[in-house]
Formats: C-alpha cells, sequence, structure tokens
C-alpha cells in the first residue's frame, strides 16, 4: 500500500535553473542578484519596509532580540505552546522568556493574560500566528504601544496569511518567517527578518553582515569598511535565494493548492464535530489564513496515542507538537509562566497534525477522513 507521509517538498520547477544562473554568474555569496529578489518579493507582497534573508526564522528572531537590545534579565512575554527558537533567540541575549495561556479558539497567545504579565523589565511581545492565523494584532499593538514595548511576530507558519487585510509580518515593529522544508514555501532551510520600523534598518543590515558597515561601504556613505557592532553570519548564500525565488514565484499556487485541501478535510470533519468527538480549527472572521496545517483537536492523551498508531497501521503519518516551553528542561530553567496555562496544558495532549501538502491527493485525503471516521464507529 502507498504510504502516505506528513510532508513532502513541492519543488515549483524552475529552481534548477536560478542555481544555474548564479553558478554561470560566479557570484555564489549572500546579498547578490536572487537575494534581492527575493527581498522585494517579500517587500512587494507584504508591505514590509524592508527585509533580510537569513538561514533560519530562527537567524531572524536572533537579529529581532539583538535589535530590541535585549540585556540579561530583560522579559520577553510570548506563548509557551511554540517551537523552541521563539524563547530561545532571546534567551541567548539573557532574556527570560515570560510565558502565557493561549485562547481555546485560535490557540494563539490570549490577549487578554498580556497585561498583567507585564512588569518594568518587560521589553518584548512576541505573538506566534499559530497554524498561520493571526493573533489579535489590534489589542496586542495597543498594549505594546501603551507600555512602550516592541512586537516581534513570530510569522514562521504565516506566509500570506492576513489580519483585517494587513499580512502578517507587516504589523510588529520586527517580524521573522521561516522557508524551512515543513513550511509553506521552502528553501530546505531559510527564514527572512521583516522590519516595519524604519529606525532598525541601518543597524540590521550591519548585524545581518557580521557587524560590519559592509553595505554603506558599497553605497559609497562610508570610505572604511569595518567592524563596528555586533553580529553574525546571518545572510544566506545566493544558492538559497535562487532557490528561494522560484519557490516565491509560487507562492499564491502553493497556497491556494494548500487551501483547497485545507478546506476538503475542513467539510470532512463536520459530523464528527457534531457528534461532539473532536473539534475542528477555528478561524475567526476578519482573517485570511494560509492553509499552513490542519489539525483536529481530539478527546485525550490517549486516544491520541490509539489514533496515531491506528493511522501508521494504515501507512498514514500523523504528528503532534509542542511539548508547551514552559514543561520542557530548558524552559523550566531559562524562563517562567506567569500563571498556571491551562489552555497550553490541555491542548497540548490533544492536537493532532493531518498530512497537508501541495501534491496531497484527494483520494488519500479522503481516505484520511475515512479512517478517522471509523476508528470514532468502534
Ligand atoms: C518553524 C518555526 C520556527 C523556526 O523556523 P526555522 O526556519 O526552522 O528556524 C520558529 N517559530 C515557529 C512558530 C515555527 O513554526
Amino acid at each position: 500500500m502507498k504510504k502516505i507521509p506528513y510532508n513532502t517538498a513541492l519543488i515549483s520547477g524552475k529552481e534548477l535553473s536560478y542555481i544555474q544562473q548564479v553558478i554561470n554568474n560566479k557570484q555564489l555569496s549572500g546579498n547578490g542578484i536572487f537575494t534581492q529578489k527575493c527581498h522585494g518579493w517579500l517587500e512587494k507582497n507584504i508591505g514590509c519596509q524592508k527585509a533580510l534573508l537569513t538561514h533560519s526564522c530562527t537567524g531572524a528572531l536572533e537579529m529581532a532580540a539583538i535589535l530590541c537590545n535585549i540585556q540579561p534579565r530583560d522579559e520577553i512575554i510570548m506563548p509557551s505552546y511554540t517551537f523552541v527558537s521563539t524563547a530561545n533567540a532571546f534567551v541567548l541575549r539573557g532574556g527570560i522568556p515570560v510565558f502565557v495561556d493561549i485562547c481555546l479558539d485560535t490557540l494563539n497567545i490570549d490577549e487578554s493574560l498580556i497585561e498583567e504579565a507585564i512588569t518594568s523589565q518587560t521589553k518584548v511581545i512576541v505573538p506566534v500566528h499559530y497554524a498561520g492565523v493571526a493573533c489579535e494584532m489590534d489589542k496586542i499593538m495597543a498594549i505594546a504601544n501603551q507600555h512602550n514595548l516592541f512586537v516581534v511576530e513570530d510569522a514562521a507558519q504565516a506566509l500570506l496569511s492576513s489580519y483585517q487585510d494587513k499580512p502578517l509580518g507587516s504589523i510588529g515593529h520586527l517580524s521573522a518567517l521561516s522557508f524551512h522544508e515543513t513550511k509553506n514555501i521552502i528553501s530546505g532551510e531559510g527564514g527572512a527578518l521583516l522590519i516595519n520600523d524604519q529606525n532598525f534598518i541601518e543597524r540590521a543590515q550591519i548585524i545581518w553582515e557580521k557587524g560590519t558597515n559592509r553595505h554603506q561601504f558599497f553605497q559609497g556613505i562610508v570610505d572604511k569598511y569595518t567592524w563596528v557592532d555586533i553580529g553574525s553570519s546571518f545572510l544566506p548564500s545566493e544558492l538559497i535565494g535562487a532557490f528561494l525565488y522560484a519557490q516565491l514565484e509560487k507562492c499564491k499556487f502553493i497556497n491556494r493548492k494548500k487551501k483547497l485541501l485545507w478546506n476538503y478535510y475542513h467539510q470532512g470533519f463536520i459530523e464528527l464535530e457534531k457528534k461532539g468527538i473532536i473539534r475542528r480549527p477555528i478561524i475567526p472572521l476578519n482573517l485570511k489564513h494560509n492553509a499552513h496545517l490542519y489539525y483536529l483537536l481530539l478527546p485525550s492523551l490517549a486516544v491520541r496515542q490509539n489514533l496515531i498508531k491506528y493511522l501508521k497501521e494504515n501507512d498514514i503519518n500523523t504528528v503532534f507538537h509542542y511539548i508547551p516551553l514552559h514543561s520542557s528542561p530548558a524552559g523550566k530553567k531559562y524562563g517562567r509562566a506567569n500563571t498556571e496555562l491551562n489552555v497550553t496544558d490541555d491542548i497540548a495532549d490533544r492536537l493532532l497534525r493531518l498530512p497537508l501538502f501541495p501534491t496531497l491527493d484527494y483520494n488519500d485525503c479522503q481516505k484520511i477522513i475515512d479512517l478517522i471516521t471509523k476508528f470514532f464507529k468502534k
């Protein structure tokens, strides 16, 4: 029987010819023609002031932590239900992640719990747009403005999703995207820092190029190329930029294909939800999402274990995430939960992610729906 994987990378078609162009041009290091084309694409389609490609979303978040000037003991408010890099990037600068609970509908940070987590040490709020579904950005930006905090959007999963017609990644002071193989648009490993606050642009370019003023030097603004700030090698090679540009050109097509499959699942699980057995994702009004992933909330951890096993026996690979950061070994050591995180603890045990990738066959999609329906009939 044919195995259905959780994810398969989609190759859009032009990747090799763009990489060949880079090889022909013999300019392989970063910030060449394709990297700049990617920057232009992101700036145009997301509407950020400046985009910089990075090796990963992790790298983009690390740049954001440097730009926000995180000092030892500064506090960063974020959900616990997220990938480790959301927290790690700030911990590397001595910051303390302060975890708050999530909303039961979107599984995004509960904006009504942010204010009570703010102390005199708080510097940044990091909303994570889980599954490509937007956080309540109006409220979060209002809280940040009132308390003089920065907002760094972890938009790793949210390329071309929007909040009230504003693309995600264009709202916070800084935002981070991921092009990891498991995301909608990929370059193997890859990411981007998006800048929406003019004041960050010059320093971001310096941090990006190892703490040097290389950019200003090549623009003729300064006459010496030298070490001026902390930084690292955050920029990827042109080979990555070439691959990524071929993907970005197909972004709308890829998102559309995933959306159709997402809708197919959503329709297919109505009956199980009506019977009160499972819960489907909830998308608030006024949001456009990019169908990054499809999940079900199951009755319990035991049911999840049994269902994963049952699907595996039928050659279907499903996965779950995350171990909440506040209950992980490093999360306990470096961060703190502001209160009990009841919703986080509850859903982390019950969430199951189903296969969803642009080339997934509708027959396979139907097979998964039928098997899960059959499982709950038993
Ligand atoms: C994937 C992901 C990251 C990390 O992305 P990389 O590009 O692998 O570094 C960070 N945050 C969230 C929410 C993610 O889903």
